[in-house]
């Protein structure tokens, strides 16, 4: 089979890299933007789950993967100075360009035809292809090319981030709340390997311009956040990909949904075909667990035409909770004035069940005592079940209270 494929990231390259083994003979050419060894971001988080699909498809890249990761043990809430510390939930980190410097070269020696520096804006400029594989991320030119068909759906989030890096090592997984005379700010913040961190910033709109960031250069939004962060980052610096002269790249998350993932021989994956909200820690899981099941579906159907369609369900069906769960972690960190006067106990509660379709309705407070209850108590523990698997499904089929 003869594959085009758009995109060097965790899909287009995973991809490519099933492909490979799936049959030495397919011919597969991968069109990336960026020059080798370039990229946005930093590090992102992992879990077991991923690291068992990578070493069932292939142990060569997953040994690789998980010898380049910092592992996490916990998590650490800081709240206006004081510290709880949750220790039920540990996973993995790795530093973004060195996960696809390893798929890249994985790629590479599997016979995958890498063309770096070479931008598609139209399909025209693909060679002919059995299938065409739109890996080319949020902003995806060839889902743009054929919007009206994929019925592309997008929101805007409501809070402003900046994906940093810093050389202070946060060895567990750290948010840290800080109230100022703007409005709350805060980081997610975790160690992707051992001198170098990820520290994403997030606030409030009316925080950003109160704060001054809508006015301010890239060196003076950093000194400001160092400033505003000092206790957390111990003197260490926050770093940007940005140019110093420019502002920082601040952005507003985008929700992305496709009714339909193919058109023709042209299929979505990754975050071409959805997102799923930073604060899961998700979306490259989900690109990586999309490759796997496209190439499966080519390898089990006869016409690539059918594969594609199985694909779609299928992944369409497994995004459903993610995606449901984004929103709901979104929608916490967009509401956290609700949550900002509880001890800091109950903050942590509520912000690790953050994903719970019962808190946007509910007060915290009796929100965090039913908790508590449940963990107690059996009885109230499949009531509480109850009532949330029945907003959950109201939620469902009212899009309103999504
Ligand atoms: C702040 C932040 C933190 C995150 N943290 C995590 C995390 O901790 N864990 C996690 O799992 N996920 C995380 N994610 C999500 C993750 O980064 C994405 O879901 C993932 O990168 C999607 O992979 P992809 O291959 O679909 O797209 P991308 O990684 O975006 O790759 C797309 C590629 O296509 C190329 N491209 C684009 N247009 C063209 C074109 N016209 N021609 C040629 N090439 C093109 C781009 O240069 C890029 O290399 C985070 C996202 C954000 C914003």
């Amino acid at each position: 089979m003869k594959v085009a494929c758009v995109g060097a990231g965790p899909a287009g390259l995973y991809f490519a890299i099933l492909m490979k083994l799936s049959n030495a003979k397919n011919d597969i050419t991968v069109f990336e933007r960026n020059p080798a060894g370039t990229t946005h971001g930093w590090g992102v988080v992992f879990w077991d789950d991923l690291l068992n699909n990578l070493s069932r498809n292939d142990p060569q890249s997953a040994r690789e993967i998980i010898e380049h990761s910092f592992r996490w043990p916990g998590q650490v809430v800081d709240m206006k100075g004081k510290q709880r510390v949750h220790q039920d939930s540990s996973g993995y980190a790795i530093c973004r360009r060195e996960l696809l410097a390893i798929l890249t070269n994985r790629a590479i020696e599997l016979g995958v035809e890498i063309q770096f520096k070479h931008e598609i804006a139209q399909v025209e400029q693909l060679p002919h292809a059995d299938l065409i594989v739109a890996a080319d991320g949020v902003g995806s030119q060839l889902r743009r090319l054929h919007a009206d068909q994929f019925k592309t759906h997008i929101s805007v989030g409501r809070n402003k981030y900046a994906w940093l890096g810093t050389t202070q090592v946060f060895s567990e997984f750290t948010f840290g709340f800080v109230p100022t005379k703007a409005g709350w700010i805060w980081f997610h913040a975790y160690a992707f390997k051992k001198d170098m961190s990820t520290f994403i910033v997030e606030c409030a709109p009316e925080t950003w311009t109160g704060l001054g960031f809508n006015k301010l250069n890239a060196v003076d939004s950093l000194r400001l956040l160092e400033d505003l962060f000092k206790q957390h980052l111990d003197g260490h610096q926050l770093i940007t990909h940005a140019s110093e002269s420019k502002s920082l790249p601040w952005l507003n998350f985008r929700n992305l949904d496709n009714e339909t993932w193919c058109t023709d021989n042209l299929v979505l994956i990754g975050d071409a075909a959805h997102t799923t909200h930073f604060t899961i820690g998700s979306g490259t899981r989900l690109a990586i667990e999309d490759a796997i099941a496209l190439v499966n579906a080519l390898g089990n159907q006869d016409e690539v035409k059918a594969a594609v369609k199985v694909y779609e369900s299928e992944r369409q069906r497994a995004l459903m909770l993610p995606r449901r769960q984004a929103r709901l972690s979104a929608r916490w960190f967009e509401s956290l004035t609700r949550y900002t006067d509880l001890d800091t106990p109950e903050f942590l509660m509520l912000m690790m069940n953050r994903r719970s379709p019962l808190i946007p309705y509910m007060p915290p407070r009796v929100y965090c005592q039913l908790h508590t209850a449940l963990l107690r108590d059996s009885v109230f523990r499949k009531l509480y079940r109850g009532v949330a698997a029945v907003v959950g499904s109201l939620r469902r089929q009212q899009p309103s209270l999504r």
